[in-house]
């Protein structure tokens, strides 16, 4: 029998490209070869600013690839352009990854199964050209995949296109939302009159894609996402729901030592560690930690919004300023007084922080986070309560289940208002702080045991590990 060997290929996002080293590494760290792919552009920059070409040489069986993602350098790759990534992938990694592993140097490398992003629909394909097994891993949140799976039945339901009614009308058609999704909290791309959008397009194509594949990786636990996970299997029966993964792979490094090790950096920016020194000098759980991830824009009156409400809260904050994340007008850049003395009295402000770091600090009392996954989860294992201001794709559905359904946080989508943010602050870090935190810890409790020997996460990943040696799938159809 041949030796397991696992093609990883993710899509080339950070958030995406950082859930996919994690699994990497629990794989390797399983003893699994692994062939990581990545595009020229994320490759550059992670060489540039992360340990990973060190951390994983200690993985014998561990390489990593290139492809090119078909896009000039200069493209900003965020905000709404990020859709052009996708035309582009089409257009020329496609052809190319087939050809790599069909003719290429990976045809001859004794791939015994594909990982792939959900969203490329062409790996079915090529797994079934090359004989092997295709295993999705969707980096987004269930909750968020689930209402993309659905998107056959909104159209039928006639929620879909939006033709400009009532954003607070309950959506009922996805099955286990029905008591609290509103059309607010779909995916950002549901609010279109549109169903040709591509973006509905490519979600329909990744809709049929789905089931052929011969399993789904998750990140998430049981204990999270039972019922969205029991929802899924309707329609991917052989779900492996392994997250919160930055906690596994933390567990499983750190299995047979004292201390688990610190978590390892897969940023695409160069991360600004000042801001730790700064936590180190603030009382406990007194800092708003404020981060919009990887790929969010906001205007200027957005961020003078959050600025002012972050001062007027009188809190201490660390706010993540990712640059080229704020549209700058034409001479809009004069500070009005009060915000850079409030600033300078209770404020730090980065580029780019060592996130997982900064959330397990014990001065970190709040996140206001965009509601990205990853950035979710890791508060969630930090047992970080959140103000959810979400961005797009399943983000809206992600602070939906945050602040109605887990009860960790409040969600603010839709309103970006210095006298609401101002309120927020104040609501979760005073008023409801003991709900919010009893509700967080626990939560994070639930995540740790997940990821412990006997946990539900724990026991999927080994069911994974062991498909994989043995090859217990068969071939897509
Ligand atoms: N992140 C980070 N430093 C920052 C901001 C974000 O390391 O200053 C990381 C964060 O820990 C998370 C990822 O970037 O792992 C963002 O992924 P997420 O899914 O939350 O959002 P996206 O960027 O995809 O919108």
């Amino acid at each position: 029998m041949a030796s397991p060997h696992v093609l990883i290929f993710p899509l080339p996002l950070q958030g995406p490209v950082n859930s996919m080293l994690k699994l990497a590494e629990l794989l390797s760290l399983a003893g699994i070869q692994v062939t990581f792919l990545n595009t020229d552009h994320i490759h550059r920059r992670l060489l540039r600013h992360t340990h990973v070409q060190s951390r994983f040489s200690r993985y014998h069986n561990f390489r990593f690839r290139t492809i090119s993602d078909g896009l000039p350098e200069d493209n900003p790759r965020s905000g709404e352009q990020v859709m052009e990534i996708f035309g582009a992938i089409d257009a020329v990694t496609r052809p190319l990854f087939r050809e790599m592993m069909i003719s290429g140097d990976l045809s001859s490398s004794g791939v015994t199964c594909i990982i792939a992003d959900g969203v490329f629909d062409f790996a079915v394909g090529v797994a079934k050209e090359i004989g092997v097994p295709l295993i999705y891993f969707d980096t987004i949140s269930p909750c968020g995949l689930w209402t993309y799976l659905c998107v056959p039945k909104l159209i039928e339901a006639g929620d879909l296109p939006f033709e400009g009614k009532d954003l607070d009308a309950k959506i009922t058609c996805v099955p286990g939302m029905e008591g609290f999704l509103r059309h607010r909290d779909l995916p950002s791309f549901c609010r279109t009159s549109n169903v040709a959008d591509p973006i509905i397009q490519l979600v329909m194509r990744e809709v049929q894609q789905i089931p052929r594949a011969q399993g789904h990786i998750v990140n998430t636990f049981e204990d999270l996402e039972g019922p969205i996970l029991h929802q899924m299997r309707s329609l991917c029966p052989n779900l492996y729901p392994i997250g919160p993964l930055q906690a596994h792979l933390k567990a499983r490094l750190g299995a047979g030592t004292t201390s688990p090790q610190s978590p390892s950096s897969n940023s695409l920016w160069e991360e600004d560690k000042s801001c730790m020194a700064w936590l180190d000098a603030q009382p406990p759980k007194s800092v708003i930690y404020v981060s919009f991830g990887s790929l969010a824009l906001m205007t200027m009156d957005q961020f003078m919004e959050f600025w002012y409400g972050l001062v007027n809260s009188g809190k201490r904050f660390l706010w993540v300023r990712r640059p080229g994340s704020v549209a700058q007008k034409e001479g809009e850049s004069e500070i009005p007084s009060e915000l850079s003395q409030g600033t300078k009295e209770r404020g730090c402000i980065v580029a780019w922080a060592p996130q997982e770091e900064v959330l397990a600090h014990p001065a970190v009392g709040v996140f206001l986070t965009h509601s990205g996954w990853n950035s979710t989860l890791e508060s969630i294992v930090e047992g970080v309560p959140m103000i959810c201001w979400p961005y797009f794709v399943d983000q809206q559905v992600n602070s939906r289940f945050v602040g109605e359904v887990w009860k960790l946080g409040m969600d603010m989508k839709d309103t970006c208002d210095r006298t609401i943010i101002e309120k927020i602050v104040r609501d979760v870090m005073e008023v409801r702080r003991d709900e919010f935190m009893q509700s967080a810890n626990l939560m994070a409790k639930l995540a740790r045991e997940s990821v412990g020997e006997g946990g539900t996460s724990y026991h999927s990943l080994d069911r994974l590990i062991d498909d994989i040696k043995s090859m217990r799938f068969g071939i897509p159809n």
